[in-house]
């Protein structure tokens, strides 16, 4: 929990902001429906984030965000946590798949994938936990094997929220099993379509 003495005006104003927001613009009801299975995924719960410019609230302006510190980010998921898990989860993907979007994509990946997370028009899910386990981050045993200008990726992955709903996935393969653990991954941007079994 953030305490108020640690927050900026502008963070403070920002929790006031996405408290209002899960108030009155989130149908108190929505995470019942999602037990019940009658909503499979919240699409209107991310078009209203969207709407009102929470999909992107520390990445730069320049692809739709608000630019704010990690700080501010973490008020404002404090403030959605109270709708429990899934929720919480759906608004945090943004952030997740977005960061090595913006910290290593080019402009054009950031065109055709952090934009549109952002604005809302393209779901993004992690594809980063194995059937194997997940806390050990570099031992993916997913393989991507390089193939001319293609890579080949094979493999298996579990507990990827809103699978279902993704257009794209970010994918932690194995690149180089011998490789020292560090160099041993990289992360693959696969858009949902033939090939992929959910
Ligand atoms: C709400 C939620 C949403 C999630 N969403 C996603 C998602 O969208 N995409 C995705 O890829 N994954 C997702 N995950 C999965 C998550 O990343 C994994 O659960 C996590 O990485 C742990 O992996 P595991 O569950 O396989 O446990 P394991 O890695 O099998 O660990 C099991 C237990 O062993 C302990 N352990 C592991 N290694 C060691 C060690 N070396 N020494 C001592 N103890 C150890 C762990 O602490 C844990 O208690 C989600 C999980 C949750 C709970």
């Amino acid at each position: 929990m953030l305490y108020d003495a640690l927050l900026t005006e502008e963070e403070k104003a920002l929790r006031d902001e996405v408290r209002k927001f899960v108030r009155d613009e989130v149908p108190a009801d929505l995470l019942r429906a999602m037990d019940r299975d009658e909503i499979k995924f919240p699409y209107d719960f991310i078009a209203k984030l969207a709407q009102h410019g929470l999909r992107g609230i520390r990445f730069p302006k320049k692809w739709g965000g608000r630019e704010l510190p990690w700080t501010a980010e973490v008020v404002a998921e404090e403030e959605v946590g109270v709708l429990g898990v899934a929720l919480g989860c759906a608004f945090v993907m943004t952030s997740i798949v977005g960061e090595a979007l913006n910290v290593f994509g080019t402009d054009e990946q950031k065109e055709r994938y952090l934009r549109p997370i952002i604005t809302g028009t393209k779901i993004p899910e992690e594809a980063l936990t194995e059937p194997r386990g997940g806390s050990d981050f570099f031992g993916a045993t997913t393989r991507a094997v390089a193939d001319g200008d293609s890579f080949i990726l094979n493999g298996q992955k579990r507990f990827v929220v809103g699978a279902e709903a993704a257009d794209f996935f970010t994918v932690y393969c194995s690149t180089d099993p011998q490789a020292p653990p560090h160099q041993r991954i990289s992360m693959f941007i696969v858009e949902k379509g033939p090939g992929i079994k959910i």
